[in-house]
């Protein structure tokens, strides 16, 4: 297309609970670098498209590519390692342990195999050195030695963010990394966001719209389960059916 071979293709995605289409024949792609907002009123689907992607779900119909391999059927696991990281709204994270053992933990977990059998010095503080970055990248250096649970709702959501970086994703997928935030910490994930983009694709579902549009180079918007447009925040802010649905104007 326009954009080139997109990173990531998800092609006539179909849910059902019962009678009720949650996903009803949604495609979405990102390209390589692109931040792709969906947003959407509530109900509309967009946290079963996030569960369908990230493979929570089990998907009636439709196929899902990611850097040119087929994961429509993989396990979530299987995901993260063809590159897809999902913020899990703080669940990921372990409450009693401290900053850097949650750090700690991620980072091992996606270092491959031979760290299990040969735990040697070096490695180790190449993991504790890539903990350490993480941490840097989204403000949590300073918070390295508390523990997780005992931190501000906002410095919980950065951890989140890391844990879910520390699987070097080539996209990743944001459930509405900014609730509950008050103005401050919005507006810190929103330049933390920003970052992220020199490393990831961002596939980001939010609420606040004023996030969403400095943002996004692009935006889909969900209703009933169907894409009622896409494109950039000047398209969507002017079409009158999205005014009318989601905006409310
Ligand atoms: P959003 O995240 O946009 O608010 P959801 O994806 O949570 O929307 O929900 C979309 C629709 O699917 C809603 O009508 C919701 O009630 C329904 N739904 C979501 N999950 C389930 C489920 N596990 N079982 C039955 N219905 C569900
Ligand atoms: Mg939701």
């Amino acid at each position: 297309g326009a954009h080139g071979t997109p990173l990531f293709q998800a092609r006539g995605l179909v849910k059902r609970f019962g009678g009720l289409i949650a996903a009803n024949d949604v495609s979405i792609d990102v390209a390589p670098g692109e931040v792709h907002a969906l947003i959407g009123p509530n109900g509309a689907g967009k946290s079963t498209l996030v569960n369908l992607v990230s493979g929570l779900l089990p998907l009636d119909a439709g196929s899902i590519v990611l850097d040119g391999a087929d994961i429509t059927r993989a396990t979530p696991h299987a995901r993260v390692r063809a590159g897809l990281a999902r913020c899990f709204q703080v669940t990921s994270i372990f409450a009693g342990d401290t900053v850097r053992d949650n750090l700690l933990l991620a980072v091992q977990a996606h270092a491959g195999s031979s760290f299990r059998f040969f735990a040697d010095r070096a490695r180790e503080s190449e993991l504790a050195e890539r903990a350490q970055a993480l941490a840097r990248k989204v403000g949590l250096e300073d918070a390295l030695d508390r523990v997780a649970g005992t931190l501000p709702h906002g410095a919980q959501r950065k951890l989140d963010v890391a844990l879910a970086l520390a699987a070097r994703p080539k996209l990743l997928l944001l459930d509405e990394p900014m609730a509950g935030m008050g103005p401050e910490d919005s507006a810190r994930m929103v330049e933390l966001v920003r970052q992220l983009r020199e490393e990831t694709a961002i596939l980001l579902i939010e609420h606040d719209m004023d996030a969403v549009f400095q943002l996004a180079d692009r935006i889909s918007v969900l209703v009933y389960g169907t894409v009622l447009t896409s494109g950039d925040a000047e398209h969507v802010k002017g079409h009158p059916k999205v005014q009318a649905v989601y905006l409310g104007t």
